[in-house]
């Protein structure tokens, strides 16, 4: 039994050891409280993309912190909330109006899905059902796990999950059979939205997809009336290459999730955005078109001003060029294995490169993934496979030596364990 009382996240307690305790962070490094280093090549569960302890943000959540701590929103506004939601809607693509708060990527997802239905609905139309991609993975609230791919993550809670129409992943090659198999679930009555992972899966497997298909996505959704929803939680703020996966394609989506990167990593929030229709069916002296979503924390003053300090950083430092050298020093490391016999499926997009070791033993719960995992911390490094996919997320501030030790260390680690 753990000495502690914590249950931690996606932790079998009785095989893997204690949680190891952090005490400090510093742009790409965590330090433990015995004083060892880590690199932190997956931006602590993807969501630091400038770095831990950007001076700009935590001196934005000291300031706030002065100031206002936390209000309800239902009634009541801040100047936080309003000046992030502006920057938001200036800075995301063309067309998303309305902003609505939330706390996390899932609960972005759960407003997001009931905003389509509330708008169906609020329409007149009956239409409920929701297209979501085979390998999906959309959070782990109820809603979430609905639309995401069906698993061992999953199976227990089944019972309790919706139905959804499964799209499958436009793997290269059969991008077409994706379209087709849209176009055909389009055509039935009753399909509210299609809810997508723009350009890239992440706890999917880091299944990378082209642009012109998200481009196609869309054409074939709007042709239907079909809402297209963005999940950029993951992909959102430079993970990609581009500010958001959308901009890649050209595309807006009518309702858009973002959260992980959206305080720069500092603190829990989420928005989601939406286009001017979808505002305005909930728009009405009949009260029951009210959108029915609140969270007691909605809209934190002090989380709102963090990622007003974030979107700021986004606006005066280099950070495109940041992701831009990252993605160089990915394409240098990862060189060295194309055509090695030891790995297949070398990939990457923007600041996330990725590569599979050929096994036996994949998928998640394969026992190669936490022996990599143990390897990789004891030369200081976090890299956190999923099953026999190893990836790296780093934070932007990440330099191409660090980068280039992760890259020697996937090789000789790969060759230590066969
Ligand atoms: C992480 C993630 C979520 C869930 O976000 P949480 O903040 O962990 O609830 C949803 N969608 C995608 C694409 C994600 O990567």
């Amino acid at each position: 039994m753990p000495a502690s009382p914590v249950w931690h996240p996606f932790t079998q307690h009785a095989v893997q050891p204690d949680a190891i305790p952090i005490a400090r962070g510093e742009g790409a490094w965590l330090e433990t409280v015995d004083g060892r280093r880590i690199f932190d090549a997956i931006s602590s569960w993807w969501v630091v993309t400038h770095g831990h302890r950007h001076p700009r943000i935590v001196q934005a959540i000291k300031q706030q912190a002065e100031r206002l701590d936390q209000v309800i929103f239902a009634g009541f506004t801040h100047e936080p909330a309003e000046r992030l939601a502006r920057l938001l809607v200036a800075m995301t693509p063309p067309g998303l109006d309305h902003v609505f708060f939330s706390d996390s990527g899932s609960t972005a997802v759960e407003v997001a899905l009931k905003m389509a239905l509330g708008f169906w609905r609020n329409s007149g139309e009956r239409r409920s059902r929701i297209l979501a991609l085979e390998g999906a993975y959309h959070g782990d609230t109820i809603g979430g796990m609905s639309v995401g791919e069906r698993g061992v993550f999953n199976a227990t809670y089944d019972p309790l999950l919706f139905d959804v129409e499964r799209i499958p992943f436009p793997a290269a090659g059969r991008e077409q059979v994706t379209l087709d198999a849209i176009t055909t679930a389009c055509r039935n009555a009753g399909v509210a939205a299609l809810i997508v992972e723009p350009l890239i899966l992440g706890a999917g497997g880091m299944l990378i997809y082209p642009p012109w298909v998200l481009t196609e996505m869309k054409r074939i959704c709007e042709a239907h009336g079909v809402l297209l929803i963005a999940d950029e939680v993951m992909t959102g703020w430079g993970r990609t290459g581009t500010r958001f996966a959308c901009e890649q394609a050209g595309v807006t989506p009518d309702i858009a999730c973002y959260s992980k990167g959206l305080t720069g990593g500092s603190l829990p929030l989420a928005v989601t955005l939406c286009r001017a229709a979808i505002f305005d069916a909930h728009y009405s002296t009949d009260r029951s078109k009210t959108f029915f979503h609140s969270s007691s924390y909605t809209a934190n003053p002090i989380a709102c001003a963090a990622a007003c300090a974030n979107l700021e950083i986004w606006q005066d430092e280099p950070v495109m060029e940041r992701i831009a050298a990252i993605a160089r020093a990915h394409t240098r490391g990862l060189d060295r294995f194309r055509g090695d016999a030891r790995f297949a499926n070398v990939r990457q997009i923007g600041s996330i490169a990725a590569l599979d070791i050929v096994t036996d033993d994949a998928g998640y719960l394969a026992g190669i993934g936490p022996r990599l995992y143990d390897n990789f911390l004891r030369r200081g490094l976090l890299v956190r496979p999923l099953g026999n996919t190893i990836y790296l997320m780093p934070p932007y501030c990440s330099t191409p030596q660090e980068l280039e030790r992760v890259f020697d260390a996937i090789g000789e680690i790969v060759d230590g364990i066969g």
